[in-house]
């Protein structure tokens, strides 16, 4: 990475842009076998981007027939790992290389802002490939302790096909966190990203490619989830789907498994993660800002957003006035602008739903404290304010379901049993966080609150170390972490007689 984002003229950049459209099949981009696209849409204009391949079962049996050779002939699965790992680390360095080509495609098929692209996602997916490339040659397997008569080696081997389903918040991201482990464990992958943002997959298979990972092992199939997700979810041969989505989704992914031939599963839903703020927690400005950020950021496009701010009775408008103050100054800008700090919402139909819980919260008798409307529609594009409901009841559709945009449900609670209450009566589980500075509270809340991660004094704190994912309908398994490789691997038994 070189110039600044602001040294950047994106617009000229953007205008010189080519798009790779086609999916990525055995090393080579090639059309549907169909001729069949869909639209990639702008979200900043409301205008067309590009025309990209629309896979279906056709597609997707080829891509998949291709994994499965490269897989047999075991040019990436036989590999030595050292060997696996120094390919690895160029493909994150390829990506590095490419950061400025890859921000642009994701900010431009997204809507989120270019700062963020730059700084975030693109080093973000990077440092995953460049996580798990190191972690190949330093993960051993195991021996039993079965006694001297025997020896029995306990060995993790690839599952073989690997398909990965994403979805359009973090498209670069979302599919590193899979196909970083997924390639460090030797498996071949087969990934079909969102219809909302397909075009950084496209180009970062060319890359995995370029830096030497066999031809078939990492392949590209956009299309529709009804079609092409659904085609590789019910697919015969492949051994493995690795989800990101909503938990709706989620749940057809589990019965396709079940449909064809019992594949292994791993969900990352949705959330509705409660951000629990207790009145003597000795500085409100620093979680009030916090708190701004965790539904804030990404235009609220999170799973792991903190929708729900639960406020000790006392300090709410304390708080809030800070949250509102950090909104203010988040008001959605040209994504396209080094100083943007909000973008767009990724398309017109997110963009209704969001605008359809605004109205709902309303009816239902919350009241806005700031924002709820949608801003700039000069520009064509889809943006919605930073929106700050308070007088929010736990019963209320929002403060229970997820709304995937910048709308905070500020709740209030008497006593700690109370927010904890609150806090797990939803159908979601990804993340949550307490705030205090009493060491029992804190530890007692992080015990009871059903949740991936907890965090305390911090919100959205994160690491390629430790573990991420959700319970309940948030989820099943964990990206992220050594944890992640066991998700791509099978423990075999090979039993040696001594006696
Ligand atoms: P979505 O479920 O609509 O789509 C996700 C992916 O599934 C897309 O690629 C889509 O094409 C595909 N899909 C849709 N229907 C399908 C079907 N019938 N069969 C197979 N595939 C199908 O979700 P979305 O709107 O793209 O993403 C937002 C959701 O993702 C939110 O709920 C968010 O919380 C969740 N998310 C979770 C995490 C996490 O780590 N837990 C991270 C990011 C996003």
């Amino acid at each position: 990475m070189n110039a600044k984002p602001e040294q950047i003229s994106w617009h000229e950049r953007a205008r010189a842009l080519e798009f790779r459209t086609q999916a990525f099949i055995g090393g080579r981009y090639l059309d549907a076998a169909s001729g069949a696209t869909f639209d990639s849409i702008n979200p900043a204009t409301g205008k067309l981007l590009a025309r990209v391949a629309s896979g279906d079962k056709e597609d997707i049996n080829r891509a998949v027939t291709s994994a499965r050779a490269a897989f047999r002939k075991g040019g990436w699965a036989n590999l030595k790992p050292a060997k696996r790992k120094r390919i690895m680390l160029g493909f994150a360095e390829l990506i590095l290389k490419h950061s400025e080509e890859l921000a642009l495609l994701e900010t431009l098929d997204m809507g989120k802002p270019i700062s963020n692209s730059l700084k975030g996602d693109v080093p973000g997916a990077a440092r995953c490939v460049q996580w798990y490339a190191e972690a190949i040659d330093k993960v051993y397997d195991e021996v039993a302790p079965t006694g001297p008569g025997a020896l029995a080696l306990i060995t993790r081997e690839p599952l073989g096909v690997v398909g990965a389903i994403v979805p359009w918040n973090y498209p670069l991201l979302m599919a590193a966190w899979k196909f970083a482990p997924v390639l460090a464990s030797g498996n071949s992958f087969v990934l079909k990203p969102s219809e909302k943002s397909p075009l950084t997959a496209l180009k970062v298979a060319e890359l995995a490619v370029e830096a030497g990972i066999p031809p078939g092992v990492f392949n590209v199939v956009p299309g529709l989830g009804q079609t092409a997700g659904k085609a590789l979810a019910l697919h015969m041969d492949v051994d493995c789907i690795a989800f990101t989505g909503s938990t709706a989704t989620g749940r057809m992914i589990m019965q396709y498994a079940g449909q064809s031939n019992l594949k292994r599963v791993s969900l990352e839903c949705g959330g509705k993660s409660p951000n629990i703020v207790m009145a003597d927690y000795p500085d409100l400005d620093k979680a009030a800002t916090a708190a701004a950020h965790a539904i804030f950021d990404n235009q609220g496009e999170v799973c792991s957003a903190g929708s729900r701010l639960l406020l000790q009775e006392g300090i709410k408008d304390a708080v809030l006035e800070k949250v509102q103050a950090i909104a203010r100054t988040m008001q959605p800008g040209d994504p396209l602008d080094a100083a943007t700090l909000s973008g767009a919402i990724v398309d017109e139909a997110q963009m209704k739903r969001v605008l359809g819980y605004i109205e709902a919260g309303r009816n239902d008798g919350a009241s806005i404290r700031f924002g709820g409307r949608r801003v700039r529609e000069d520009s064509g594009g889809y943006f919605i304010e930073p929106t700050v409901f308070e007088g929010v009841k736990p019963t209320m559709a929002i403060a229970r379901e997820e709304i995937f945009g910048p709308v905070l449900s500020a709740i209030t609670f008497k006593t700690v049993d109370e927010a904890i209450e609150i806090a797990n009566d939803v159908i979601y589980g990804l993340v949550s966080a307490i705030w205090t500075r009493d060491i029992t509270t804190a530890h007692r809340v992080a015990r009871a609150l059903r949740a991936g991660t907890v965090y305390i004094n911090c919100y959205d704190a994160d690491d390629l170390t430790v573990p991420f994912g959700g319970v309940k309908q948030s989820g099943i398994g964990r990206d992220k972490s050594l944890h992640a490789l066991e998700k791509y691997t099978e423990l075999k038994t090979t039993w040696i007689d001594l006696s």
